[in-house]
């Protein structure tokens, strides 16, 4: 459970902490307002992929599904600062489906944590994996760090991409460059 008290402390000392009056109008109500901001965009902690994932279907076929531009807000783990961008997911089922939604609602649960694009990229596909039992998966994010375009480091827009492939698209770079064509159209 999100500690809201604790939060606020903590944003409290982090004001004081930069040279500003904790107390000064603007600032009041910030601590508790950051505190119930943190409960919202940390909430993933509390969630699994496996609810959403565990409502399958039968599939008519097996044929690759793919689902892109899934937006989605994250939260760097060493900066505490916002990362964002797009998911594309794709996977060949192998008998089973699941709604268009359950993705979406997936991507959400690993990005409403503090997180690092590699891991999240990982940790979507790998439940995808558990859930469905796919013949394969593969998952490519890419996402605008604020931690970086805000301090000059890379420019503004400068995109990192991360890509996993399990299962099938691990061995057959067919079905990767299928993938890498389906969502660069
Ligand atoms: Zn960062």
């Amino acid at each position: 459970m999100v500690d809201r008290g604790k939060i606020e402390e903590a944003v409290r000392l982090l004001l004081e902490g930069i040279g500003e009056d904790a107390d000064r109008e603007g600032l009041r109500d910030t601590p508790e307002r950051v505190s119930r901001m943190y409960e919202e965009i940390f909430g993933g902690m509390e969630t699994s992929a496996k609810e959403h994932l565990s409502k399958t279907f039968t599939a008519e076929n097996n044929e690759m599904i793919v689902e892109k531009d899934i937006l989605f807000h994250s939260t760097c783990e060493h900066h505490i600062m916002p990362f964002y961008g797009k998911v594309h997911i794709a996977y060949i089922p192998d008998g089973k489906v699941v709604g268009i939604s359950k993705l979406a609602r997936t991507v959400e649960v690993f990005a409403r944590r503090l997180q690092i694009q590699e891991k999240m990229t990982a940790q979507i596909a790998d439940s995808i994996m558990e859930n469905l039992n796919p013949r394969g998966v593969m998952v490519m994010v890419q996402a605008e760090h604020m931690c970086m375009t805000m301090r000059g480091i890379k420019k503004p827009g400068s995109r990192t991409v991360t890509v996993v492939a399990r299962g099938e698209f691990e061995t057959n770079s067919e079905l990767k460059n299928l993938f890498f064509n389906m969502v660069n159209s």
